[in-house]
């Protein structure tokens, strides 16, 4: 008989778990016939997942997996990263954002999800690092943001969400931006921003019609998104239209590769790091860690 390896389970009660009485016992059993014997810690409040790593990153841990919203996950492999744990991540999805989820296409039936956790392969993945955190696949800033802590998961077409609140707006003092000075590759972009995100994910990607060959989430580089502010309502239209009909080629309305961006934003607007809120700072470092995690799928 194989000897049994050590399986740390993070899971997020929040989540949605408590629903199903049986669906813990079935991803431990799930993991047992692997031969993993496991350890379940749950998360109480923000900022457990990473303590619960911290305190169980020297016990020999084989496998991490977790099982929560994209909020978890991130907060996890954030927390393997600062605390060099480099062995691979299972995600079990529960919660109700899992846009990175779906990106990977992980089934989102628990059972099912921690059955490809056990017989998926390990995936070096990219990730974000973001002044002195990380994120995992998107960080936005702007008009949306706030919406964007708690989008539902059925709101899967973020670009036309964009579209469809801009046409809300009758009058452009309705709108938010925010003055931000961007240098990348070599180049600069300053101008008053009404929405700036960063991605690495099919799922937000494939929202702004992207085909999947044209991202990679191991490819060292981000996707970066630029809405400028509109002058008058013609301007408004031209990025509403840019935005329905997915053609990034409006001044207004930018999309770019880049592997790293400074910027520098007076007013020191708050971002969302994979749907959670980060407090806005005047000068702000973003630069991607090629391959960073592993991840089972
Ligand atoms: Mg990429």
């Amino acid at each position: 008989m194989p000897s049994y390896k050590k399986l740390l389970f993070i899971v997020n009660p929040h989540a949605g778990v408590r629903k199903k009485e049986s669906v813990l016992t079935d991803i431990i059993l799930t993991f047992s016939d692997f031969y993993y014997e496991t350890i379940v810690c749950c998360t109480r409040e923000a900022g457990d997942a990473s303590r619960i790593v911290r305190e169980h990153v020297d016990d020999e841990i084989d496998r991490i997996v977790c099982m929560g919203g994209d909020g978890t996950l991130s907060e996890v492999i954030g927390a393997c990263r600062a605390y060099e744990w480099d062995k691979p991540i299972g995600y079990i999805p529960a919660g109700s954002t899992n846009d990175f989820a779906a990106s990977l296409k992980l089934p989102m039936e628990p059972a099912e999800a921690a059955e490809r956790v056990m017989r998926g392969k390990p995936h070096r993945l990219d990730i974000g690092r973001f002044n002195g955190g990380y994120f995992v696949y998107t960080a936005s800033c702007g008009l949306f943001t706030k919406a964007s802590y708690d989008t539902p998961q059925r709101t899967k077409n973020l670009i036309g969400h964009l579209a469809y609140v801009l046409e809300g707006m009758k009058e452009l003092t309705q709108i938010r931006s925010w003055h931000m000075r961007i240098m990348t590759e070599g180049r600069v972009y300053e101008d008053n921003y009404l929405f700036v995100s960063i991605c690495n994910t099919f799922s937000l990607g494939g929202v702004m019609n992207l085909e999947h060959a044209q991202v990679s989430l191991s490819d060292g580089l981000f996707e970066l998104l630029l809405i400028s502010m509109p002058r008058d309502l013609l301007q408004l239209r031209d990025i509403i239209q840019s935005l329905r009909e997915q053609k990034f080629e409006s001044p207004l309305v930018q999309f770019r590769k880049v592997d790293q961006l400074t910027i520098s934003c007076p007013d020191k607007a708050d971002w969302s790091l994979d749907g959670e809120k980060s407090e806005g700072k005047e000068k702000t470092e973003i630069a991607v860690i090629p391959g960073a995690v592993r991840i089972l799928y």
